[in-house]
């Protein structure tokens, strides 16, 4: 899978692409970038690449010209182009999925107060934002993009570790533990010790669910809960544990 990130700054993502697990997958081949400097295509004396906005306003625009031809070098039209921008379709966990199937992917950097519009209309296929926050420049976001999408592209990480994880399967993750079993006083539950598989992957699904009740309540509303997750539900309801530290973090297990 390739990455072409447009950036005013492409160094700032350089480090990016060549430290740990990124790096072994670029260096394995599985994983292809190119960093493209917007300036490049910034034909006038001082490469410039903004302009104030129409009809007034503050700050400063990035003007198309220089856009138009970097983009237009990456391969767009023709291929997925993804805008980081804080007015896009908000990033999940099924969008990085999606966005991991394609062959390639171009991810253009917004600075200043974003894009001329007319980019979006004729260059861009998604406009995406990484959370309900604004950020200074699209660079950081770029790179939580790439890293929920490229992370799900086969072979770079072991496919036991990305179904076992938070959104997996609608939930967030359950509490993990690792020696000593005695921290500090703080006792591991039991029954993470017991080896009884059965009774770990009740007990863990069962903690999933208390964890998401507790964060992430709109995670549930969707209609087609397993049975069994349901049944599980209405246990943590009788037993008014519907709070993670109360019913994760003591420690309590199913079999008590
Ligand atoms: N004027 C824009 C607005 O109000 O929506 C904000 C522009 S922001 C200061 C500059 C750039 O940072 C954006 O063009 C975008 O590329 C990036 N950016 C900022 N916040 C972001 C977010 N939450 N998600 C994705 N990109 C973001």
């Amino acid at each position: 899978m390739k990455f072409t990130v447009l950036s005013l700054f492409p160094e700032i993502l350089e480090g990016y692409f060549s430290a740990s697990i990124m790096k072994r997958a670029v260096e394995k081949g599985m994983i292809q970038y190119s960093l493209v400097n917007i300036r490049d295509f910034a034909y006038d004396k001082h490469h410039k690449c903004d302009d104030e906005v129409f009809g007034g306003g503050a700050g400063m625009l990035m003007k198309p010209e220089p856009l138009d031809r970097a983009l237009a070098s990456a391969g767009s039209p023709g291929v997925r182009t993804v805008y980081v921008t804080p007015s896009g379709r908000l990033l999940n966990q099924a969008m990085a999925q999606d966005l991991a199937r394609e062959e390639q992917l171009v991810i253009l950097c917004g600075r200043y107060e974003g894009v001329d519009q007319r980019i979006i209309d004729t260059r861009v296929t998604d406009e995406i934002s990484i959370g309900d926050y604004v950020l200074s420049s699209g660079e950081v976001a770029a790179m939580v993009l790439i890293d929920a999408v490229y992370r799900l592209h086969p072979g770079v990480i072991s496919g036991e570790s990305l179904t076992e994880e938070s959104f997996s399967d609608g939930l967030l993750e359950y509490p993990q533990y690792t020696r000593p079993a005695v921290y500090a006083t703080m006792q591991v539950p039991d029954v993470l010790l017991s080896g009884n598989h059965a009774q770990i992957a009740r007990w863990r699904l069962k903690a999933s669910l208390a964890k998401t009740v507790a964060y992430r309540p709109e995670l549930l509303a969707r209609t087609d809960l397993p049975e069994a997750v349901g049944r599980l539900l209405k246990e943590l309801i009788d037993e008014g544990g519907l709070n993670e530290r109360t019913a994760v973090h003591t420690g309590r297990t199913d079999q008590e």
